[in-house]
C-alpha cells in the first residue's frame, strides 16, 4: 500500500518543488495525497485521451512533466480542454501530479537524459542555479551515527559534485545539564553529563536544508539536537538550466543533426546555416530553451540543441554557434522514461505505466 504522497516524497528528495522556475505549478494538481496509489501513468502532458487510457488501465494517477494547471482555473464548465480534462479526473477518481521545471533543473533530470540519448560525455549544466550550500553540524550520540547517515543522506544531504553520501566525522567529549522541564534520554536534571560523541559535517544545498533538519531531528534520540547551520561561499553549480557536452569525436554538423533526427524521431529540425562546421561541443535544453542560448554561446557550444525558437530569435545564432530547434516534445518525450525508471526502482506495490499516446499536438507534413 502506497500513498500518493509517498511517491510525491521520493519524486521532491530528487528534485525539491523548490527548484522549480517561479512561473511554474508543479505538485499534486488534482487529487487527495493520502490516497492509495492502484496504478500510476506517465506522460508528458496530461490531456483527455491520457486520463481515458488511465482508466482503462485501472491507474488512479497521473505522472506529468507538463502541469495540467499553469495560470489558476477560475471555473470548471467543460469549456476548454483543461478544465474538461479536470473535470474528467474529478469525475473519475483521477489524481494528477505534475513535476516540471524542478525535473528540468535537476542534475539527473530531463537534460541529464537527453545528453545520455545523444551519447554525450562530460556534461555539466549550463546555467547553474547557483544556490547557497550550508554545512550542517550535527553532534550525535555514538551509536547513533548510522541513523544519522541514513536520515540525511535520505534527505538529500551531502552531495558534493557528482558524489553522494559525502560527510565527514570525528570523535569528541560532549557535555550538557538538563534543567527543569527537560526529559533526557541521558542524564538527570540539575547534573552534567560528560559523554563521547560524534560531531558529524553534511554539506546541504539550500533546498534540502529543511528537510535534513527534520531528519536529523526525527533520527536522534537527543530530546534537543545540538547543531550549527553554517552558510558557505561556496555554491552549488549541479542545479540549473539546460546542459553542455561533448560528442566522443567531432563530426560534421550536417552528420550530427541526423543522428539528433534519429534519436528523437524528429519531424523536422529547423537549423541555422550549418557552414560545413565540424561540432564537438553539444549545448542543450529539452523544450523552450531559447532563454540559454548566451549561454551556449558564452560556454563555447558548436550546436546548440533546444526548441520553440522564433523566426527573430534564429538570427541571434549570429554565426557564433547553430541552433537546432528539434521540436518540443520531441526534445522531452524521454522524460517520461526517465521517470518511469525511477518510480519502478522505487515503488513495487502497485505498476508504473509509460502512456502509449503521442500528446504531441504538432504534426509536420
Ligand atoms: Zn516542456
Amino acid at each position: 500500500m502506497t500513498t500518493i504522497n509517498e511517491l510525491i516524497t521520493h519524486l521532491e528528495n530528487l528534485a525539491p518543488r523548490s527548484m522549480q522556475e517561479s512561473y511554474d505549478n508543479s505538485g499534486l494538481l488534482i487529487g487527495n495525497k493520502n490516497t492509495t496509489i492502484s496504478g500510476v501513468l506517465v506522460c508528458l502532458d496530461c490531456v483527455e485521451s491520457v486520463v481515458d487510457e488511465a482508466i482503462a488501465k485501472g491507474c488512479n494517477l497521473i505522472v506529468a512533466h507538463h502541469p495540467l494547471i499553469f495560470k489558476g482555473l477560475k471555473r470548471i464548465t467543460g469549456s476548454g480542454y483543461v478544465e474538461r480534462t479536470v473535470e474528467k479526473c474529478i469525475k473519475n477518481d483521477i489524481a494528477v501530479y505534475a513535476i516540471h521545471t524542478n525535473f528540468d533543473n535537476y542534475h539527473q533530470g530531463v537534460n541529464a537524459e537527453i545528453g545520455r540519448r545523444l551519447g554525450l560525455t562530460n556534461v555539466k549544466v549550463l546555467s547553474p542555479k547557483s544556490e547557497a550550500l550550508y554545512k550542517l553540524v550535527v553532534f550525535c550520540p555514538e551509536n547513533e551515527e548510522s541513523l544519522l547517515n541514513d536520515a540525511l543522506f535520505g534527505a538529500g544531504a551531502g552531495h558534493i559534485g557528482n558524489y553522494s553520501h559525502c560527510n565527514f566525522s570525528s570523535e569528541g567529549m560532549g557535555s550538557f545539564q538538563p534543567e527543569d522541564g527537560a526529559n533526557p534520554m541521558v542524564g538527570e536534571i540539575g547534573s552534567r553529563t560528560i559523554l563521547s560523541e560524534k560531531r558529524m559535517e553534511y554539506v546541504v544545498s539550500e533546498h534540502r536544508l529543511s528537510a535534513s533538519l527534520v531528519a536529523m531531528r526525527s533520527a536522534l534520540s537527543y530530546e534537543e539536537v545540538a547543531h550549527d547551520i553554517i552558510k558557505l561561499s561556496n555554491v552549488n553549480q549541479q542545479e540549473g538550466s539546460g546542459m553542455l557536452g561533448e560528442l566522443a569525436e567531432s563530426m560534421r554538423a550536417i552528420d550530427f543533426l541526423k543522428h539528433v533526427k534519429q534519436v528523437f524521431g524528429c519531424g523536422a529540425i529547423r537549423f541555422t546555416d550549418l557552414e560545413d562546421k565540424q561540432v564537438k561541443k553539444i549545448a542543450f535544453c529539452g523544450g523552450s530553451g531559447s532563454f540559454l542560448l548566451n549561454h551556449a554561446i558564452a560556454a563555447g557550444a558548436d550546436v546548440f540543441v533546444t526548441a520553440d525558437f522564433k523566426y527573430h530569435e534564429f538570427f541571434d545564432a549570429d554565426g557564433q554557434l547553430i541552433i537546432a530547434d528539434i521540436g518540443h516534445y520531441e526534445s522531452e518525450q524521454f522524460t517520461s522514461n526517465l521517470l518511469v525508471d525511477i518510480l519502478t526502482k522505487k515503488f513495487t506495490t502497485f505498476a508504473v505505466r509509460l502512456t502509449e499516446l503521442n500528446t504531441n499536438p504538432i504534426n509536420y507534413l
